[in-house]
Protein backbone atom coordinates (compact mmCIF):
# COMPACT_ATOMS: atom_id res chain seq x y z
CA UNK A 1 0.00 0.00 0.00
CA UNK A 2 1.32 3.66 -0.82
CA UNK A 3 0.61 7.01 0.24
CA UNK A 4 -1.39 8.52 3.74
CA UNK A 5 -2.98 5.04 3.74
CA UNK A 6 0.06 3.09 4.86
CA UNK A 7 1.43 2.90 8.41
CA UNK A 8 5.35 2.07 7.98
CA UNK A 9 5.95 -0.44 10.87
CA UNK A 10 8.23 2.68 12.97
CA UNK A 11 5.17 4.16 13.03
CA UNK A 12 3.43 1.33 14.49
CA UNK A 13 6.14 0.67 17.11
CA UNK A 14 6.27 4.34 17.68
CA UNK A 15 2.90 4.11 18.91
CA UNK A 16 3.29 0.99 20.67
CA UNK A 17 5.76 2.07 22.82
CA UNK A 18 5.45 6.14 22.92
CA UNK A 19 1.82 6.89 22.58
CA UNK A 20 -0.65 6.19 25.78
CA UNK A 21 -3.87 4.99 24.75
CA UNK A 22 -7.33 5.09 26.94
CA UNK A 23 -7.12 2.94 30.09
CA UNK A 24 -3.88 0.76 28.48
CA UNK A 25 -0.70 -0.47 29.07
CA UNK A 26 2.36 1.66 27.62
CA UNK A 27 4.73 -1.35 28.37
CA UNK A 28 1.93 -4.47 26.67
CA UNK A 29 -0.35 -2.48 24.78
CA UNK A 30 -3.45 -4.49 23.54
CA UNK A 31 -3.59 -4.45 19.91
CA UNK A 32 -4.89 -1.14 17.82
CA UNK A 33 -6.43 -0.93 14.83
CA UNK A 34 -5.46 1.88 11.89
CA UNK A 35 -8.26 3.79 10.74
CA UNK A 36 -7.27 6.03 7.68
CA UNK A 37 -10.57 7.49 7.09
CA UNK A 38 -14.35 7.39 8.08
CA UNK A 39 -17.54 7.92 6.19
CA UNK A 40 -21.20 7.29 7.34
CA UNK A 41 -21.20 4.87 9.57
CA UNK A 42 -18.31 3.18 8.02
CA UNK A 43 -14.67 3.35 9.09
CA UNK A 44 -11.62 2.47 6.60
CA UNK A 45 -8.77 0.48 7.99
CA UNK A 46 -5.21 0.71 6.62
CA UNK A 47 -5.52 -2.89 5.01
CA UNK A 48 -8.69 -1.17 2.98
CA UNK A 49 -10.93 -3.09 5.10
CA UNK A 50 -13.95 -1.05 5.88
CA UNK A 51 -15.81 -2.11 9.68
CA UNK A 52 -19.74 -1.01 10.46
CA UNK A 53 -19.32 0.69 13.31
CA UNK A 54 -21.61 0.27 16.06
CA UNK A 55 -19.67 2.66 18.86
CA UNK A 56 -20.20 6.40 17.66
CA UNK A 57 -16.95 6.73 18.47
CA UNK A 58 -18.21 6.68 22.38
CA UNK A 59 -21.55 8.01 21.76
CA UNK A 60 -20.38 11.07 19.74
CA UNK A 61 -21.19 10.61 15.77
CA UNK A 62 -24.69 10.33 15.93
CA UNK A 63 -24.86 11.55 12.17
CA UNK A 64 -21.96 9.60 11.24
CA UNK A 65 -18.80 10.36 9.85
CA UNK A 66 -17.54 12.83 7.35
CA UNK A 67 -21.16 14.75 7.60
CA UNK A 68 -21.11 17.13 4.50
CA UNK A 69 -23.03 19.88 6.25
CA UNK A 70 -20.14 19.51 9.52
CA UNK A 71 -17.37 20.01 6.77
CA UNK A 72 -18.90 22.94 5.41
CA UNK A 73 -19.72 24.55 9.01
CA UNK A 74 -15.91 23.70 10.11
CA UNK A 75 -14.88 25.30 6.70
CA UNK A 76 -17.03 28.15 6.64
CA UNK A 77 -15.92 28.82 10.23
CA UNK A 78 -12.33 28.62 9.70
CA UNK A 79 -12.09 30.89 7.03
CA UNK A 80 -13.26 33.58 9.94
CA UNK A 81 -11.51 31.92 12.89
CA UNK A 82 -10.63 28.72 14.71
CA UNK A 83 -10.25 29.97 17.85
CA UNK A 84 -10.35 33.56 19.64
CA UNK A 85 -9.97 33.86 23.75
CA UNK A 86 -13.49 34.31 25.57
CA UNK A 87 -12.38 36.71 28.25
CA UNK A 88 -13.48 40.12 27.23
CA UNK A 89 -15.08 38.79 24.42
CA UNK A 90 -17.62 37.06 22.48
CA UNK A 91 -18.30 35.43 19.26
CA UNK A 92 -21.37 34.07 17.37
CA UNK A 93 -20.96 30.50 17.49
CA UNK A 94 -20.85 30.72 20.87
CA UNK A 95 -24.71 33.20 20.87
CA UNK A 96 -25.84 30.81 18.61
CA UNK A 97 -25.07 27.54 20.28
CA UNK A 98 -26.29 28.89 23.41
CA UNK A 99 -29.69 30.32 23.01
CA UNK A 100 -30.01 26.82 21.26
CA UNK A 101 -28.89 24.72 23.80
CA UNK A 102 -30.98 26.74 26.53
CA UNK A 103 -33.96 26.97 23.56
CA UNK A 104 -33.97 22.91 23.63
CA UNK A 105 -33.22 21.77 26.91
CA UNK A 106 -35.34 20.74 29.43
CA UNK A 107 -37.18 24.25 31.23
CA UNK A 108 -35.43 26.27 33.10
CA UNK A 109 -32.20 25.60 32.21
CA UNK A 110 -31.20 29.23 31.18
CA UNK A 111 -27.50 29.75 31.71
CA UNK A 112 -24.53 28.02 29.55
CA UNK A 113 -21.18 27.37 30.73
CA UNK A 114 -18.71 26.10 28.08
CA UNK A 115 -15.66 23.86 28.75
CA UNK A 116 -13.43 21.50 26.48
CA UNK A 117 -14.61 18.07 27.45
CA UNK A 118 -17.50 16.42 29.85
CA UNK A 119 -15.02 15.21 32.29
CA UNK A 120 -14.37 19.47 32.92
CA UNK A 121 -18.06 19.76 32.74
CA UNK A 122 -18.59 17.58 35.42
CA UNK A 123 -15.99 20.27 37.80
CA UNK A 124 -18.08 22.97 36.48
CA UNK A 125 -20.80 21.79 37.68
CA UNK A 126 -19.52 20.94 40.78
CA UNK A 127 -18.11 23.95 41.36
CA UNK A 128 -21.33 25.47 40.79
CA UNK A 129 -22.59 23.49 43.73
CA UNK A 130 -20.67 24.34 45.73
CA UNK A 131 -20.78 27.98 45.30
CA UNK A 132 -24.47 27.65 45.52
CA UNK A 133 -24.31 26.55 48.79
CA UNK A 134 -21.64 28.78 49.73
CA UNK A 135 -24.00 31.70 49.09
CA UNK A 136 -26.76 30.44 50.85
CA UNK A 137 -24.32 30.36 53.61
CA UNK A 138 -24.36 26.48 53.66
CA UNK A 139 -20.23 26.36 53.77
CA UNK A 140 -20.79 22.74 55.59
CA UNK A 141 -22.18 21.21 52.19
CA UNK A 142 -19.44 20.10 50.51
CA UNK A 143 -20.63 16.62 49.90
CA UNK A 144 -22.12 14.91 47.19
CA UNK A 145 -24.63 12.25 46.69
CA UNK A 146 -24.59 10.11 43.83
CA UNK A 147 -24.78 6.54 42.59
CA UNK A 148 -22.94 3.18 42.82
CA UNK A 149 -21.73 1.91 39.42
CA UNK A 150 -21.71 5.95 38.33
CA UNK A 151 -19.47 7.28 35.97
CA UNK A 152 -18.86 11.22 35.24
CA UNK A 153 -15.30 11.36 33.69
CA UNK A 154 -11.45 10.91 34.73
CA UNK A 155 -10.76 14.17 36.08
CA UNK A 156 -9.98 14.51 40.11
CA UNK A 157 -13.53 16.13 41.02
CA UNK A 158 -15.39 13.56 38.46
CA UNK A 159 -13.63 10.71 39.86
CA UNK A 160 -14.71 11.45 42.89
CA UNK A 161 -18.15 10.46 42.21
CA UNK A 162 -17.45 7.79 40.03
CA UNK A 163 -18.32 4.22 41.35
CA UNK A 164 -15.83 3.67 44.13
CA UNK A 165 -14.98 -0.08 43.25
CA UNK A 166 -15.77 -1.36 40.02
CA UNK A 167 -11.85 -0.47 38.93
CA UNK A 168 -11.60 2.44 37.31
CA UNK A 169 -10.36 4.81 39.62
CA UNK A 170 -10.04 2.91 43.44
CA UNK A 171 -6.71 2.94 43.20
CA UNK A 172 -7.10 6.44 43.99
CA UNK A 173 -9.47 6.31 46.79
CA UNK A 174 -7.18 7.75 49.40
CA UNK A 175 -5.96 10.99 47.72
CA UNK A 176 -9.97 11.96 46.61
CA UNK A 177 -12.59 13.51 47.75
CA UNK A 178 -14.95 11.43 49.92
CA UNK A 179 -18.83 11.29 48.88
CA UNK A 180 -21.60 9.27 49.83
CA UNK A 181 -22.72 6.69 47.34
CA UNK A 182 -26.60 4.68 47.17
CA UNK A 183 -26.88 1.35 45.77
CA UNK A 184 -27.61 2.11 41.56
CA UNK A 185 -30.83 1.27 41.20
CA UNK A 186 -31.94 -2.17 40.94
CA UNK A 187 -34.66 -2.49 38.36
CA UNK A 188 -34.84 -1.51 34.15
CA UNK A 189 -36.53 0.68 32.49
CA UNK A 190 -39.94 -0.40 32.57
CA UNK A 191 -40.37 -1.69 36.16
CA UNK A 192 -41.53 0.11 39.10
CA UNK A 193 -39.14 0.74 41.78
CA UNK A 194 -38.45 -1.62 44.89
CA UNK A 195 -40.72 0.07 47.56
CA UNK A 196 -37.78 -0.87 49.94
CA UNK A 197 -34.92 0.35 47.80
CA UNK A 198 -37.16 3.87 47.50
CA UNK A 199 -37.36 3.74 51.59
CA UNK A 200 -33.75 3.32 51.75
CA UNK A 201 -33.49 5.93 49.40
CA UNK A 202 -34.88 8.46 51.75
CA UNK A 203 -33.01 7.21 55.27
CA UNK A 204 -29.80 8.36 52.66
CA UNK A 205 -31.13 11.38 52.05
CA UNK A 206 -32.56 11.95 55.91
CA UNK A 207 -28.95 10.79 56.98
CA UNK A 208 -26.52 12.80 54.39
CA UNK A 209 -28.32 15.26 52.89
CA UNK A 210 -27.58 18.36 55.10
CA UNK A 211 -23.80 18.26 54.18
CA UNK A 212 -24.36 17.40 50.32
CA UNK A 213 -24.16 20.06 47.50
CA UNK A 214 -26.18 17.97 45.09
CA UNK A 215 -26.92 14.84 44.14
CA UNK A 216 -25.63 14.01 40.59
CA UNK A 217 -26.39 11.19 38.61
CA UNK A 218 -26.78 9.95 35.19
CA UNK A 219 -30.38 10.19 34.11
CA UNK A 220 -32.10 6.70 32.98
CA UNK A 221 -28.66 5.14 31.72
CA UNK A 222 -25.62 4.81 33.77
CA UNK A 223 -23.04 4.30 30.87
CA UNK A 224 -19.44 3.59 31.43
CA UNK A 225 -19.98 2.29 35.23
CA UNK A 226 -21.76 -0.86 34.00
CA UNK A 227 -24.36 0.15 31.29
CA UNK A 228 -27.30 -0.08 33.49
CA UNK A 229 -30.75 0.75 32.54
CA UNK A 230 -33.57 2.58 35.15
CA UNK A 231 -36.54 3.52 35.57
CA UNK A 232 -37.72 6.99 35.08
CA UNK A 233 -40.11 6.75 38.38
CA UNK A 234 -37.27 6.13 40.61
CA UNK A 235 -35.13 9.12 38.41
CA UNK A 236 -38.37 11.53 39.97
CA UNK A 237 -38.22 10.07 43.26
CA UNK A 238 -34.57 11.31 43.30
CA UNK A 239 -35.64 14.97 41.95
CA UNK A 240 -38.31 15.05 44.86
CA UNK A 241 -35.91 14.01 47.41
CA UNK A 242 -33.32 16.34 46.40
CA UNK A 243 -35.86 18.98 46.04
CA UNK A 244 -37.32 18.40 50.04
CA UNK A 245 -33.31 18.43 51.32
CA UNK A 246 -32.26 21.54 49.46
CA UNK A 247 -29.92 19.87 47.69
CA UNK A 248 -29.13 20.44 43.67
CA UNK A 249 -29.59 17.68 41.70
CA UNK A 250 -27.17 17.48 38.73
CA UNK A 251 -28.04 15.66 35.32
CA UNK A 252 -25.06 14.11 33.71
CA UNK A 253 -26.27 13.92 30.09
CA UNK A 254 -22.77 13.44 28.57
CA UNK A 255 -23.65 10.20 27.29
CA UNK A 256 -27.79 10.43 27.09
CA UNK A 257 -28.21 13.54 26.00
CA UNK A 258 -28.84 14.13 21.93
CA UNK A 259 -31.31 11.53 21.24
CA UNK A 260 -29.76 8.22 22.54
CA UNK A 261 -32.20 6.84 24.85
CA UNK A 262 -35.30 7.91 22.54
CA UNK A 263 -35.74 11.47 24.20
CA UNK A 264 -33.35 14.37 23.21
CA UNK A 265 -32.26 14.31 27.01
CA UNK A 266 -33.47 11.19 29.29
CA UNK A 267 -34.52 13.61 32.31
CA UNK A 268 -37.41 13.67 29.84
CA UNK A 269 -38.50 10.46 30.71
CA UNK A 270 -39.37 11.42 34.36
CA UNK A 271 -40.54 14.98 32.97
CA UNK A 272 -37.74 16.80 35.22
CA UNK A 273 -35.92 19.55 34.92
CA UNK A 274 -32.36 19.44 36.93
CA UNK A 275 -30.81 22.01 38.15
CA UNK A 276 -27.60 21.93 36.55
CA UNK A 277 -26.54 19.75 33.75
CA UNK A 278 -24.02 18.31 31.52
CA UNK A 279 -23.44 17.74 28.22
CA UNK A 280 -21.02 16.59 25.75
CA UNK A 281 -19.87 13.60 23.64
CA UNK A 282 -22.76 14.23 20.81
CA UNK A 283 -22.41 17.92 21.47
CA UNK A 284 -20.98 18.08 18.54
CA UNK A 285 -21.43 15.34 16.41
CA UNK A 286 -18.26 13.61 17.39
CA UNK A 287 -16.07 16.47 15.60
CA UNK A 288 -14.74 18.22 18.14
CA UNK A 289 -14.47 18.19 22.03
CA UNK A 290 -16.79 20.65 23.10
CA UNK A 291 -19.01 20.59 26.64
CA UNK A 292 -21.18 22.58 28.35
CA UNK A 293 -22.93 22.93 31.86
CA UNK A 294 -26.38 24.34 31.85
CA UNK A 295 -27.86 25.78 35.10
CA UNK A 296 -30.96 27.94 36.03
CA UNK A 297 -30.98 31.25 36.99
CA UNK A 298 -32.11 30.77 40.57
CA UNK A 299 -28.43 28.45 40.77
CA UNK A 300 -26.82 31.12 39.21
CA UNK A 301 -27.61 34.51 40.41
CA UNK A 302 -27.14 32.97 43.98
CA UNK A 303 -23.55 32.23 43.06
CA UNK A 304 -23.37 35.73 41.37
CA UNK A 305 -24.55 36.92 45.01
CA UNK A 306 -22.23 35.43 46.60
CA UNK A 307 -18.66 36.47 48.38
CA UNK A 308 -17.07 35.91 45.12
CA UNK A 309 -19.02 37.90 42.73
CA UNK A 310 -18.42 35.23 39.98
CA UNK A 311 -18.28 31.87 38.83
CA UNK A 312 -14.57 30.82 39.46
CA UNK A 313 -13.44 29.00 36.39
CA UNK A 314 -12.54 29.51 32.56
CA UNK A 315 -10.85 27.29 30.35
CA UNK A 316 -8.10 28.99 27.70
CA UNK A 317 -9.99 27.06 24.98
CA UNK A 318 -13.92 28.43 26.78
CA UNK A 319 -16.63 28.44 23.52
CA UNK A 320 -14.19 27.54 20.79
CA UNK A 321 -15.81 28.80 17.95
CA UNK A 322 -15.28 26.46 15.85
CA UNK A 323 -16.50 23.52 18.20
CA UNK A 324 -19.48 25.59 18.49
CA UNK A 325 -20.40 26.50 14.82
CA UNK A 326 -19.84 22.35 14.42
CA UNK A 327 -22.53 22.03 17.35
CA UNK A 328 -25.14 24.49 16.22
CA UNK A 329 -25.11 22.71 13.09
CA UNK A 330 -24.68 19.32 14.42
CA UNK A 331 -28.02 20.13 16.54
CA UNK A 332 -29.60 21.74 13.83
CA UNK A 333 -29.02 18.70 11.78
CA UNK A 334 -30.31 16.51 14.43
CA UNK A 335 -33.50 18.71 15.16
CA UNK A 336 -34.34 18.86 10.96
CA UNK A 337 -33.84 14.80 10.69
CA UNK A 338 -36.37 12.26 11.85
CA UNK A 339 -34.18 11.24 14.37
CA UNK A 340 -37.07 9.96 16.78
CA UNK A 341 -37.99 7.44 13.95
CA UNK A 342 -34.71 6.43 13.93
CA UNK A 343 -34.19 5.98 17.13
CA UNK A 344 -37.15 3.96 17.68
CA UNK A 345 -36.33 2.02 14.71
CA UNK A 346 -33.25 1.27 15.85
CA UNK A 347 -34.60 0.44 19.68
CA UNK A 348 -37.32 -2.07 18.10
CA UNK A 349 -34.47 -4.13 15.80
CA UNK A 350 -32.13 -4.23 18.58
CA UNK A 351 -35.13 -5.65 20.53
CA UNK A 352 -35.90 -8.06 18.07
CA UNK A 353 -32.60 -9.21 16.96
CA UNK A 354 -31.06 -9.18 20.85
CA UNK A 355 -33.46 -10.27 22.46
CA UNK A 356 -32.78 -14.08 21.97
CA UNK A 357 -29.38 -13.64 22.95
CA UNK A 358 -30.87 -14.46 26.78
CA UNK A 359 -30.77 -17.95 25.85
CA UNK A 360 -27.23 -18.41 25.13
CA UNK A 361 -25.56 -19.56 28.80
CA UNK A 362 -22.83 -16.94 28.42
CA UNK A 363 -25.31 -14.05 28.82
CA UNK A 364 -26.59 -12.76 31.79
CA UNK A 365 -28.97 -9.97 30.72
CA UNK A 366 -29.48 -8.06 27.00
CA UNK A 367 -30.62 -4.50 27.96
CA UNK A 368 -31.99 -2.11 25.04
CA UNK A 369 -33.14 1.43 25.17
CA UNK A 370 -33.27 4.00 22.33
CA UNK A 371 -29.97 3.21 19.77
CA UNK A 372 -28.42 1.85 22.82
CA UNK A 373 -28.42 -1.96 23.08
CA UNK A 374 -26.21 -3.95 25.86
CA UNK A 375 -25.56 -7.66 26.31
CA UNK A 376 -24.06 -8.49 29.48
CA UNK A 377 -22.00 -11.69 29.96
CA UNK A 378 -21.64 -13.85 32.98
CA UNK A 379 -17.58 -13.62 32.67
CA UNK A 380 -15.48 -10.82 31.54
CA UNK A 381 -14.98 -10.62 27.90
CA UNK A 382 -11.58 -11.18 26.65
CA UNK A 383 -11.05 -7.78 25.01
CA UNK A 384 -8.39 -8.02 22.19
CA UNK A 385 -10.13 -11.38 21.25
CA UNK A 386 -13.60 -10.08 20.85
CA UNK A 387 -12.13 -7.11 18.91
CA UNK A 388 -10.44 -9.53 16.50
CA UNK A 389 -13.18 -11.64 16.12
CA UNK A 390 -15.96 -8.54 15.57
CA UNK A 391 -13.15 -6.88 12.96
CA UNK A 392 -13.44 -10.57 11.32
CA UNK A 393 -16.93 -10.28 10.82
CA UNK A 394 -16.51 -6.67 9.69
CA UNK A 395 -17.90 -5.06 12.41
CA UNK A 396 -16.95 -2.02 14.91
CA UNK A 397 -17.57 -3.19 18.85
CA UNK A 398 -15.51 -2.15 21.74
CA UNK A 399 -16.52 -4.33 25.14
CA UNK A 400 -15.54 -3.56 28.05
CA UNK A 401 -15.02 -5.89 31.58
CA UNK A 402 -18.41 -8.61 30.64
CA UNK A 403 -20.08 -6.06 28.72
CA UNK A 404 -20.45 -6.22 24.79
CA UNK A 405 -22.60 -2.92 24.14
CA UNK A 406 -23.20 -0.99 20.94
CA UNK A 407 -24.42 2.75 20.52
CA UNK A 408 -24.65 3.24 16.50
CA UNK A 409 -25.02 6.56 14.67
CA UNK A 410 -28.72 7.00 14.37
CA UNK A 411 -28.60 7.30 10.69
CA UNK A 412 -27.11 3.65 10.70
CA UNK A 413 -28.89 1.30 7.89
CA UNK A 414 -30.79 -2.20 9.10
CA UNK A 415 -28.74 -4.30 7.41
CA UNK A 416 -25.73 -2.31 8.88
CA UNK A 417 -27.32 -3.10 12.10
CA UNK A 418 -28.25 -6.61 11.63
CA UNK A 419 -24.80 -6.83 10.68
CA UNK A 420 -23.49 -5.80 14.26
CA UNK A 421 -26.38 -7.72 16.38
CA UNK A 422 -25.50 -10.65 13.84
CA UNK A 423 -21.70 -10.50 15.21
CA UNK A 424 -22.63 -10.11 18.51
CA UNK A 425 -24.84 -13.30 18.78
CA UNK A 426 -21.71 -15.05 16.95
CA UNK A 427 -19.40 -14.30 19.24
CA UNK A 428 -21.99 -14.88 22.21
CA UNK A 429 -22.79 -18.68 21.26
CA UNK A 430 -19.50 -19.38 19.56
CA UNK A 431 -17.16 -18.45 22.45
CA UNK A 432 -16.86 -20.20 25.23
C1 LIG B 1 -17.88 10.21 28.80
C2 LIG B 1 -18.56 10.72 30.00
C3 LIG B 1 -17.99 11.70 30.82
C4 LIG B 1 -16.62 12.27 30.55
O1 LIG B 1 -16.52 12.94 29.34
P1 LIG B 1 -15.06 13.19 28.67
O2 LIG B 1 -15.36 14.03 27.48
O3 LIG B 1 -14.51 11.85 28.36
O4 LIG B 1 -14.25 13.92 29.68
C5 LIG B 1 -18.71 12.13 31.91
N1 LIG B 1 -19.93 11.65 32.19
C6 LIG B 1 -20.51 10.70 31.43
C7 LIG B 1 -21.88 10.21 31.77
C8 LIG B 1 -19.85 10.19 30.31
O5 LIG B 1 -20.42 9.23 29.57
Amino acid sequence: MQGESSFSQSQLDFDRHHIWHPYTSLTNPLPTYSVVSAKGVRLKLSDGRELVDGMSSWWTAVHGYNVPELNSAAAEQMEKMSHVMFGGITHKPAIELASKLVDFSPTGLENVFFSDSGSVSVEVAMKMAIQYQHSLGQERRTKFLTFKNGYHGDTTGAMSVCDPENGMHHLFSDFLMQHHFFNAPKRGFDEDPDQDELDELELFFQKHAMEAAAFILEPIVQGAGGMRIYSPKYLKKVKVLCEEHSVLFIADEIATGFGRTGKLFACEHANISPDIMCVGKALTGGYLSLAATLCSDHVSRTICEGQAGVFMHGPTFMANPLACAIAKKSIDLLLSSNWIQRVTAIESQLKRELESLKESDQVREVRVLGAIGVVEMKKEVNVPNAQEFFVEAGVWIRPFRNLIYIMPPYVIGSEELTKITKAMGDYCTIKS
